[in-house]
Protein backbone atom coordinates (compact mmCIF):
# COMPACT_ATOMS: atom_id res chain seq x y z
CA UNK A 1 0.00 0.00 0.00
CA UNK A 2 1.53 3.43 -0.94
CA UNK A 3 1.23 6.14 1.55
CA UNK A 4 -0.68 8.54 -0.69
CA UNK A 5 -3.43 5.74 -0.43
CA UNK A 6 -3.20 5.45 2.97
CA UNK A 7 -3.38 9.36 3.44
CA UNK A 8 -6.65 9.39 1.29
CA UNK A 9 -8.73 6.98 3.59
CA UNK A 10 -10.61 8.13 6.28
CA UNK A 11 -9.11 7.17 9.66
CA UNK A 12 -11.35 4.95 12.82
CA UNK A 13 -13.09 7.90 14.80
CA UNK A 14 -11.48 6.83 18.57
CA UNK A 15 -13.44 8.34 21.57
CA UNK A 16 -13.22 7.15 25.12
CA UNK A 17 -15.11 8.92 28.39
CA UNK A 18 -13.88 8.44 32.06
CA UNK A 19 -16.97 9.06 34.52
CA UNK A 20 -14.91 8.98 37.75
CA UNK A 21 -18.10 8.77 39.87
CA UNK A 22 -18.35 5.05 38.39
CA UNK A 23 -15.01 4.26 37.65
CA UNK A 24 -15.70 3.21 34.02
CA UNK A 25 -14.26 4.19 30.67
CA UNK A 26 -16.25 3.62 27.87
CA UNK A 27 -15.34 3.39 24.44
CA UNK A 28 -16.84 3.31 21.24
CA UNK A 29 -14.78 3.17 17.92
CA UNK A 30 -16.26 4.16 14.29
CA UNK A 31 -14.58 2.55 11.27
CA UNK A 32 -14.37 4.27 8.32
CA UNK A 33 -15.64 0.50 6.48
CA UNK A 34 -16.28 -2.32 7.58
CA UNK A 35 -14.75 -4.84 10.07
CA UNK A 36 -12.66 -7.72 8.98
CA UNK A 37 -11.10 -10.64 10.74
CA UNK A 38 -8.19 -8.80 11.09
CA UNK A 39 -9.42 -5.52 12.70
CA UNK A 40 -8.12 -5.72 16.46
CA UNK A 41 -9.03 -3.12 19.09
CA UNK A 42 -6.64 -3.33 22.26
CA UNK A 43 -5.12 -1.78 24.92
CA UNK A 44 -1.29 -0.57 25.78
CA UNK A 45 0.59 -2.43 28.39
CA UNK A 46 0.56 0.34 30.53
CA UNK A 47 -2.92 0.53 30.32
CA UNK A 48 -2.78 3.89 29.11
CA UNK A 49 -3.42 3.52 25.23
CA UNK A 50 -6.47 2.34 22.92
CA UNK A 51 -4.63 1.10 19.97
CA UNK A 52 -7.42 0.04 17.05
CA UNK A 53 -5.85 -2.03 13.76
CA UNK A 54 -7.84 -2.14 10.56
CA UNK A 55 -7.18 -2.00 6.88
CA UNK A 56 -3.52 -2.06 8.13
CA UNK A 57 -3.67 1.43 9.43
CA UNK A 58 -3.15 2.15 13.42
CA UNK A 59 -5.07 4.20 15.20
CA UNK A 60 -4.36 5.43 18.88
CA UNK A 61 -5.44 7.92 21.45
CA UNK A 62 -4.36 7.97 25.15
CA UNK A 63 -7.13 7.20 27.31
CA UNK A 64 -8.34 9.87 29.90
CA UNK A 65 -7.37 7.07 32.08
CA UNK A 66 -5.62 4.46 32.81
CA UNK A 67 -7.75 1.29 31.92
CA UNK A 68 -7.49 -1.77 34.68
CA UNK A 69 -7.39 -4.08 31.23
CA UNK A 70 -3.26 -3.97 30.06
CA UNK A 71 -1.63 -5.21 27.26
CA UNK A 72 -4.67 -6.86 25.88
CA UNK A 73 -7.61 -7.06 23.33
CA UNK A 74 -11.03 -5.74 24.23
CA UNK A 75 -13.18 -7.99 25.36
CA UNK A 76 -15.27 -9.89 23.06
CA UNK A 77 -14.09 -11.00 19.69
CA UNK A 78 -14.89 -8.49 16.62
CA UNK A 79 -16.54 -10.03 14.08
CA UNK A 80 -16.44 -8.82 10.52
CA UNK A 81 -19.02 -6.26 8.60
CA UNK A 82 -19.19 -3.91 12.01
CA UNK A 83 -19.07 -0.20 11.18
CA UNK A 84 -18.96 0.33 15.17
CA UNK A 85 -18.03 -1.12 18.40
CA UNK A 86 -17.77 -0.03 22.19
CA UNK A 87 -17.17 -1.36 25.27
CA UNK A 88 -16.88 -0.38 29.42
CA UNK A 89 -13.73 -1.53 30.95
CA UNK A 90 -12.83 -0.40 34.72
CA UNK A 91 -10.47 2.66 34.78
CA UNK A 92 -7.43 1.60 37.34
CA UNK A 93 -8.10 3.84 40.00
CA UNK A 94 -11.73 4.55 40.61
CA UNK A 95 -13.62 5.44 43.86
CA UNK A 96 -15.24 2.03 43.62
CA UNK A 97 -11.73 0.64 44.25
CA UNK A 98 -10.26 3.82 46.03
CA UNK A 99 -7.72 4.64 44.17
CA UNK A 100 -5.70 7.75 44.15
CA UNK A 101 -6.16 8.75 40.77
CA UNK A 102 -10.13 9.11 41.86
CA UNK A 103 -9.05 11.80 44.52
CA UNK A 104 -9.45 14.69 42.07
CA UNK A 105 -13.24 13.64 41.86
CA UNK A 106 -13.49 14.88 45.72
CA UNK A 107 -11.88 17.75 45.38
CA UNK A 108 -14.57 21.03 45.76
CA UNK A 109 -14.92 23.03 42.75
CA UNK A 110 -12.46 26.54 42.89
CA UNK A 111 -12.86 29.09 40.52
CA UNK A 112 -10.01 29.68 38.02
CA UNK A 113 -8.61 33.14 39.28
CA UNK A 114 -10.54 33.24 42.43
CA UNK A 115 -8.75 35.85 45.03
CA UNK A 116 -6.86 33.02 46.90
CA UNK A 117 -4.62 32.57 43.79
CA UNK A 118 -4.43 36.14 42.21
CA UNK A 119 -1.41 38.54 43.69
CA UNK A 120 -1.45 42.24 43.58
CA UNK A 121 0.64 44.92 42.51
CA UNK A 122 0.84 43.44 38.92
CA UNK A 123 -0.30 44.77 35.53
CA UNK A 124 -3.11 43.40 34.10
CA UNK A 125 -2.95 43.50 30.34
CA UNK A 126 -5.58 42.89 27.72
CA UNK A 127 -5.37 39.00 26.63
CA UNK A 128 -5.20 39.93 22.92
CA UNK A 129 -2.73 43.08 22.52
CA UNK A 130 -1.06 42.68 25.79
CA UNK A 131 -1.73 46.41 27.04
CA UNK A 132 -2.11 47.65 30.43
CA UNK A 133 -6.04 47.51 31.74
CA UNK A 134 -5.19 48.10 35.24
CA UNK A 135 -1.84 48.57 36.47
CA UNK A 136 0.46 47.28 39.38
CA UNK A 137 -0.01 50.69 41.03
CA UNK A 138 -3.54 50.70 41.40
CA UNK A 139 -4.27 47.42 42.20
CA UNK A 140 -3.55 46.76 45.63
CA UNK A 141 -5.71 43.48 46.66
CA UNK A 142 -8.01 40.90 45.57
CA UNK A 143 -11.03 40.24 47.16
CA UNK A 144 -13.68 37.63 46.22
CA UNK A 145 -17.04 39.17 45.61
CA UNK A 146 -18.40 37.31 49.18
CA UNK A 147 -20.44 34.01 47.89
CA UNK A 148 -23.32 34.94 49.23
CA UNK A 149 -23.18 38.09 46.99
CA UNK A 150 -22.88 36.55 44.12
CA UNK A 151 -25.70 33.98 44.95
CA UNK A 152 -27.95 37.04 45.65
CA UNK A 153 -26.77 38.84 42.55
CA UNK A 154 -27.90 35.63 40.89
CA UNK A 155 -31.24 35.37 41.91
CA UNK A 156 -31.54 38.88 41.57
CA UNK A 157 -30.56 38.49 38.19
CA UNK A 158 -32.78 35.75 37.79
CA UNK A 159 -36.02 36.93 39.31
CA UNK A 160 -35.82 40.13 37.43
CA UNK A 161 -34.33 40.04 34.30
CA UNK A 162 -32.39 43.65 33.69
CA UNK A 163 -33.86 43.54 29.99
CA UNK A 164 -36.66 45.79 29.62
CA UNK A 165 -38.13 45.65 26.25
CA UNK A 166 -39.40 48.12 24.18
CA UNK A 167 -42.79 46.32 24.15
CA UNK A 168 -42.68 46.61 28.38
CA UNK A 169 -41.69 49.64 28.21
CA UNK A 170 -44.69 51.41 27.00
CA UNK A 171 -46.87 49.08 29.27
CA UNK A 172 -45.24 50.34 32.60
CA UNK A 173 -46.92 53.63 31.55
CA UNK A 174 -50.23 52.01 32.18
CA UNK A 175 -50.44 52.38 36.26
CA UNK A 176 -50.70 48.94 36.23
CA UNK A 177 -47.40 47.88 35.58
CA UNK A 178 -45.94 50.97 37.27
CA UNK A 179 -47.79 49.45 40.50
CA UNK A 180 -46.07 45.97 39.58
CA UNK A 181 -42.55 47.96 39.44
CA UNK A 182 -42.63 49.69 42.57
CA UNK A 183 -43.64 46.32 44.37
CA UNK A 184 -40.99 44.06 43.17
CA UNK A 185 -38.38 46.95 43.85
CA UNK A 186 -39.66 47.12 47.33
CA UNK A 187 -39.71 43.84 47.80
CA UNK A 188 -35.78 43.28 46.42
CA UNK A 189 -35.22 46.09 48.88
CA UNK A 190 -36.75 44.54 52.10
CA UNK A 191 -34.75 41.33 50.53
CA UNK A 192 -31.28 43.23 51.06
CA UNK A 193 -31.42 44.32 47.46
CA UNK A 194 -30.89 48.07 48.05
CA UNK A 195 -28.07 50.63 47.09
CA UNK A 196 -27.06 50.53 50.46
CA UNK A 197 -25.93 47.02 50.75
CA UNK A 198 -25.07 46.38 47.36
CA UNK A 199 -21.36 45.95 47.10
CA UNK A 200 -19.50 48.51 45.09
CA UNK A 201 -16.32 49.10 43.56
CA UNK A 202 -13.82 50.00 45.15
CA UNK A 203 -10.23 52.03 44.27
CA UNK A 204 -7.30 49.98 44.83
CA UNK A 205 -9.19 46.70 44.78
CA UNK A 206 -9.58 43.93 42.03
CA UNK A 207 -12.88 42.24 43.32
CA UNK A 208 -13.37 38.76 41.20
CA UNK A 209 -16.71 36.31 41.17
CA UNK A 210 -16.49 32.99 39.07
CA UNK A 211 -15.95 34.59 35.65
CA UNK A 212 -15.31 38.53 36.06
CA UNK A 213 -13.34 40.97 37.77
CA UNK A 214 -14.62 43.98 38.78
CA UNK A 215 -12.53 47.43 39.26
CA UNK A 216 -12.97 51.17 40.37
CA UNK A 217 -13.55 53.16 37.09
CA UNK A 218 -10.48 55.01 38.04
CA UNK A 219 -7.89 52.23 38.13
CA UNK A 220 -9.40 50.39 34.83
CA UNK A 221 -8.13 52.45 31.59
CA UNK A 222 -10.49 50.74 29.50
CA UNK A 223 -12.62 53.03 27.35
CA UNK A 224 -16.33 53.37 28.45
CA UNK A 225 -18.77 53.87 26.25
CA UNK A 226 -21.95 55.03 27.12
CA UNK A 227 -25.26 55.33 25.69
CA UNK A 228 -28.29 56.17 27.28
CA UNK A 229 -30.74 54.63 25.06
CA UNK A 230 -30.62 50.87 25.00
CA UNK A 231 -31.42 50.73 21.53
CA UNK A 232 -28.29 52.18 20.27
CA UNK A 233 -26.51 48.79 21.36
CA UNK A 234 -29.21 45.82 22.43
CA UNK A 235 -26.50 43.49 22.85
CA UNK A 236 -25.05 45.29 26.29
CA UNK A 237 -28.32 46.35 28.03
CA UNK A 238 -27.96 46.66 31.95
CA UNK A 239 -30.74 47.48 34.05
CA UNK A 240 -29.67 51.06 36.73
CA UNK A 241 -31.80 49.58 39.65
CA UNK A 242 -32.19 53.30 40.87
CA UNK A 243 -34.07 54.41 37.97
CA UNK A 244 -35.33 50.94 35.81
CA UNK A 245 -33.95 53.03 32.91
CA UNK A 246 -31.55 50.35 30.47
CA UNK A 247 -28.35 52.31 30.08
CA UNK A 248 -26.03 50.47 27.46
CA UNK A 249 -22.26 49.94 28.44
CA UNK A 250 -19.46 48.64 26.73
CA UNK A 251 -15.89 48.31 28.08
CA UNK A 252 -13.22 48.76 25.55
CA UNK A 253 -9.49 47.82 25.85
CA UNK A 254 -7.62 51.29 24.82
CA UNK A 255 -4.85 49.26 23.00
CA UNK A 256 -6.92 47.28 20.35
CA UNK A 257 -10.35 48.51 21.06
CA UNK A 258 -11.82 44.85 21.84
CA UNK A 259 -14.90 44.89 24.13
CA UNK A 260 -13.40 43.31 27.38
CA UNK A 261 -16.61 43.63 29.47
CA UNK A 262 -19.44 46.17 30.60
CA UNK A 263 -19.74 48.71 32.88
CA UNK A 264 -21.73 47.59 35.68
CA UNK A 265 -24.17 50.70 37.09
CA UNK A 266 -25.03 48.56 39.94
CA UNK A 267 -21.87 48.33 41.23
CA UNK A 268 -20.39 51.42 39.18
CA UNK A 269 -17.50 49.87 38.08
CA UNK A 270 -16.12 47.68 35.26
CA UNK A 271 -16.51 44.41 34.79
CA UNK A 272 -14.08 42.65 32.93
CA UNK A 273 -14.62 38.88 31.52
CA UNK A 274 -11.89 37.06 32.86
CA UNK A 275 -11.42 35.61 29.62
CA UNK A 276 -10.24 38.48 28.32
CA UNK A 277 -7.67 39.42 30.86
CA UNK A 278 -3.98 38.04 31.32
CA UNK A 279 -1.09 38.67 33.77
CA UNK A 280 2.31 39.50 32.76
CA UNK A 281 4.89 36.69 32.29
CA UNK A 282 6.72 37.59 35.80
CA UNK A 283 7.89 35.58 38.29
CA UNK A 284 6.24 37.58 41.52
CA UNK A 285 3.01 36.06 40.02
CA UNK A 286 1.64 33.07 40.69
CA UNK A 287 1.08 30.09 38.33
CA UNK A 288 -2.16 29.93 38.38
CA UNK A 289 -2.14 33.44 37.16
CA UNK A 290 -0.28 32.47 34.33
CA UNK A 291 -2.91 30.21 33.45
CA UNK A 292 -5.47 32.31 32.07
CA UNK A 293 -9.08 30.73 32.18
CA UNK A 294 -10.54 30.36 28.97
CA UNK A 295 -14.15 31.12 28.12
CA UNK A 296 -15.23 27.31 28.24
CA UNK A 297 -13.28 27.02 31.94
CA UNK A 298 -15.30 30.27 33.14
CA UNK A 299 -18.54 29.13 31.84
CA UNK A 300 -18.34 25.77 33.23
CA UNK A 301 -17.49 26.71 36.51
CA UNK A 302 -20.52 28.98 36.57
CA UNK A 303 -22.91 26.49 35.24
CA UNK A 304 -21.34 23.96 38.11
CA UNK A 305 -21.97 27.08 40.75
CA UNK A 306 -25.51 27.29 39.49
CA UNK A 307 -26.34 24.02 39.72
CA UNK A 308 -24.81 23.23 42.97
CA UNK A 309 -26.57 26.36 44.21
CA UNK A 310 -30.39 25.76 42.63
CA UNK A 311 -30.20 21.85 41.93
CA UNK A 312 -31.21 22.74 38.58
CA UNK A 313 -29.49 21.10 35.38
CA UNK A 314 -30.59 23.69 33.19
CA UNK A 315 -29.48 27.26 32.58
CA UNK A 316 -30.42 29.73 29.99
CA UNK A 317 -27.47 31.46 28.72
CA UNK A 318 -29.40 34.60 28.01
CA UNK A 319 -28.46 37.50 25.79
CA UNK A 320 -30.37 40.34 24.39
CA UNK A 321 -31.53 38.73 21.43
CA UNK A 322 -29.75 35.52 21.89
CA UNK A 323 -30.22 32.53 24.24
CA UNK A 324 -28.96 29.26 24.71
CA UNK A 325 -30.32 26.67 27.49
CA UNK A 326 -27.81 24.47 29.10
CA UNK A 327 -28.73 21.29 30.47
CA UNK A 328 -25.80 19.62 32.50
CA UNK A 329 -25.36 15.78 31.94
CA UNK A 330 -22.59 14.98 33.73
CA UNK A 331 -20.62 17.66 35.36
CA UNK A 332 -17.33 16.21 35.69
CA UNK A 333 -16.03 13.96 33.30
CA UNK A 334 -12.35 13.51 31.03
CA UNK A 335 -12.53 12.25 27.42
CA UNK A 336 -10.26 11.39 24.66
CA UNK A 337 -10.89 11.58 20.91
CA UNK A 338 -8.91 11.73 17.61
CA UNK A 339 -8.28 15.20 18.23
CA UNK A 340 -7.69 16.01 21.85
CA UNK A 341 -6.82 13.90 24.89
CA UNK A 342 -7.02 13.59 28.44
CA UNK A 343 -9.51 16.31 28.72
CA UNK A 344 -11.21 17.64 31.60
CA UNK A 345 -14.95 18.33 30.46
CA UNK A 346 -18.37 18.67 30.92
CA UNK A 347 -21.17 17.22 29.23
CA UNK A 348 -24.22 18.73 28.37
CA UNK A 349 -27.25 19.57 26.06
CA UNK A 350 -28.01 22.24 24.75
CA UNK A 351 -30.72 24.06 22.31
CA UNK A 352 -30.79 27.15 20.51
CA UNK A 353 -33.71 29.19 22.71
CA UNK A 354 -34.38 30.32 26.43
CA UNK A 355 -36.62 28.96 28.62
CA UNK A 356 -39.01 31.15 30.86
CA UNK A 357 -39.33 28.54 33.87
CA UNK A 358 -35.18 27.93 33.85
CA UNK A 359 -32.57 29.92 35.82
CA UNK A 360 -30.63 32.31 33.88
CA UNK A 361 -27.29 33.70 32.97
CA UNK A 362 -27.85 37.21 31.68
CA UNK A 363 -24.87 37.62 28.93
CA UNK A 364 -24.08 40.13 26.52
CA UNK A 365 -25.10 38.87 23.02
CA UNK A 366 -21.78 38.56 21.85
CA UNK A 367 -20.58 36.28 24.60
CA UNK A 368 -23.69 33.93 23.66
CA UNK A 369 -22.22 33.47 20.21
CA UNK A 370 -19.08 32.93 21.26
CA UNK A 371 -20.01 29.79 23.93
CA UNK A 372 -22.22 28.93 21.03
CA UNK A 373 -19.60 28.22 18.79
CA UNK A 374 -18.09 26.40 22.07
CA UNK A 375 -20.28 24.68 22.16
CA UNK A 376 -20.59 23.64 18.30
CA UNK A 377 -17.05 22.67 18.67
CA UNK A 378 -17.28 20.62 21.82
CA UNK A 379 -20.23 18.79 19.82
CA UNK A 380 -17.44 17.92 17.08
CA UNK A 381 -15.60 15.76 19.88
CA UNK A 382 -17.94 13.00 20.32
CA UNK A 383 -18.72 10.04 18.03
CA UNK A 384 -20.77 10.24 14.73
CA UNK A 385 -24.05 8.82 16.54
CA UNK A 386 -23.69 10.45 20.03
CA UNK A 387 -24.31 14.58 18.72
CA UNK A 388 -27.94 14.55 18.88
CA UNK A 389 -30.26 13.57 21.35
CA UNK A 390 -33.99 13.65 21.58
CA UNK A 391 -36.58 12.46 24.50
CA UNK A 392 -39.70 13.97 23.03
CA UNK A 393 -40.97 15.74 20.23
CA UNK A 394 -42.66 18.66 21.75
CA UNK A 395 -39.06 19.42 23.56
CA UNK A 396 -37.16 19.15 20.20
CA UNK A 397 -33.40 18.05 19.42
CA UNK A 398 -30.72 18.64 21.86
CA UNK A 399 -27.29 18.61 20.83
CA UNK A 400 -24.41 17.39 22.87
CA UNK A 401 -21.56 18.99 23.74
CA UNK A 402 -18.32 18.55 25.63
CA UNK A 403 -17.33 21.80 27.33
CA UNK A 404 -13.94 21.91 28.68
CA UNK A 405 -13.17 22.54 32.52
CA UNK A 406 -10.11 23.64 34.25
CA UNK A 407 -7.72 21.39 35.37
CA UNK A 408 -7.82 20.90 39.09
ZN1 LIG B 1 -37.89 40.45 40.24
ZN1 LIG C 1 -6.39 44.96 23.70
Amino acid sequence: MTTSSIERRALPSLYAEFLPKLGRISIVVHLPSQSTWTTKALISNDGERLIVYHERISTEIILPTAAKLRGEHLPGEIPPGLFKMSWRLLAQDSLLTGGLASQPALIPEVAPWSALVLRPRTDVLCRKCETVVVSRESLKEWKDLPSENWAEMMEFWHCHKPVINNDQRNRADSSDNANDLKASESALASRGYGANTAIFAQAGIGFVDLTRMLFHKEDCRCNVMFMNNADIDPNLTLLNTQTHRSISTVASCPGCNAQLGVYDTRKDGVSIFKWMLKFADSPANSLSMLRPPTLSHCLATALFATQERTGSAKVVLQGDKEAITAWILNPRISFSCNSKQKVSAMKLLWQNRGREEEEELILPDSIVKDIRGLLQEGNSYLPPDEKMKQFNAQDGVWTVALLERPEQ
